[in-house]
């Protein structure tokens, strides 16, 4: 009797063993999956001058989760957007990472409280080291850690890039042959809520290499409203000291995801011109997820950076040819010099993977957009941003 109950409860040992290892090693490749949603839409018509004038480009992009995911980002995944094999196929020359450390359940960009978080789950999930399974600071710095870990491991692949010399080494490594040039990282935080309501915490995201904080995400937080959060109010008094810090550290505000409200009080205190890492024109795709035309304009007024994702809430299309009708729009109403790529890749959003992106030259040499135009839509007008406005 008792050795048959020990039996039973042996097995039943065993299988929630065996369920925890199928969890553990197939639930976060299952997990991007499912979020992380690859379109093709393959195959394009990219002509051999199209090719050609691509390759010539020096493409930025200011906006890649890909952080989040249990993946190896030197090697090429068969899942979500980016790693370093298709950056390069893509023609890819600067990517922007951001750090996602917390996300409200059912999140969408209408209303958000900030009761429920996904990413805790994640963290054991993924297996993150015990301190970030409740502490957002702790999140942003173990993916900065990767990163760091990726780049040292990457053999001249993957270079920092954090202040205006490493900017111009890296830039003169690109000088050589294509095969060989290295992609410069940067790192930037999806919301302020991983300073945790303290200034100092600024300070310690700079030194794990954090040049860009998105003031808020997709709830409203210490430093201030959201575009998707309950409130839609302005910066807080906290939020007012963290922009007048990172101004002094030279840290670049990105106003994606930030109330009307908030974006407002930003541009009004600030002394930099700010950036919006991953959005769309509302003129050319009427989603809540993007700024009106004004607010728009008036960030480019100020120097600013508009950087057009890849996704449907965006531009209303994921197709090569959406891409270009927001990119089209945008050099219309701001100008070229403020007009960037933002994709999202790896941000739970269904888009072209990183190594199509030579379709979005193609379909901007279509619409008839000028080369000088798209030079700097592609990566110019970024470039051009970064040298004046990254730390010395
Ligand atoms: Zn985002």
């Amino acid at each position: 009797m008792k050795s048959r109950l020990i039996k039973i409860l042996g097995g039943i040992a065993l299988l929630a063993v065996i369920l925890l290892i199928v969890a553990f090693t197939a639930g976060p490749g299952m997990l991007e999956r499912s979020l992380n949603r690859v379109i093709d839409h393959r195959p394009h018509q990219i002509s051999a001058e199209a090719q050609e004038f691509h390759d010539s480009l020096l493409v930025a992009d200011w906006h890649a989760d890909t952080m989040l995911w249990k993946r190896n980002l030197l090697e090429r995944a068969k899942r979500g957007h980016v790693d370093l094999p298709r950056l390069r196929d893509g023609g890819i020359g600067l990517q922007m990472f951001t750090t996602v450390t917390k996300t409200p359940r059912d999140m969408n960009v209408h209303e958000n409280d900030s009761a429920s978080d996904n990413i805790t789950a994640v963290s054991y999930l993924q297996l993150w080291p015990g301190a970030t399974h409740n502490s957002l600071l702790a999140r942003a710095l173990y993916q900065a850690e990767k990163l760091d870990g990726f780049i040292k491991k990457s053999a001249g692949g993957l270079m920092w890039v954090r202040s205006k010399t490493e900017l111009a080494a890296f830039l003169a490594a690109r000088e050589g042959s294509a095969a060989t040039a290295p992609i410069g990282a940067m790192l930037g935080s999806e919301g302020g809520h991983p300073l945790e309501g303290r200034i100092e915490n600024l300070d310690k995201m700079y030194a794990a290499g954090f040049r860009m904080i998105g003031l808020t995400h997709f709830f409203d937080n210490e430093l201030g409203g959201s575009l998707h959060g309950t409130s839609k109010a302005g910066l807080t008094e906290f939020g007012r000291s963290v922009v007048t810090r990172m101004d002094d550290l030279g840290m670049i505000i990105d106003l994606a995801h930030s109330s009307v409200q908030t974006a407002r009080d930003t541009l009004a205190l600030t002394k930099r011109p700010v950036v919006v890492s991953h959005t769309g024109f509302r003129g050319a795709c009427d989603s809540e997820r993007n700024f009106p035309d004004r607010l728009m304009k008036a960030i480019a007024a100020k120097g600013g950076v508009i950087a057009v994702g890849l996704w449907h809430q965006a531009i209303c299309g994921t197709t090569p040819e959406a891409v270009a009708n927001s990119l089209a729009y945008g050099i219309a109403l701001v100008g070229a010099d403020h007009v960037a790529l933002g994709s999202d890749w790896d941000g739970a959003v269904a888009a072209m993977p990183s190594d199509h992106t030579p379709a979005i030259t193609a379909a901007l040499l279509k619409r008839g957009i000028s080369e000088d135009d798209i030079r700097k839509v592609m990566g110019g007008s970024s470039i051009a941003f970064l040298q004046k406005w990254l730390p010395d």
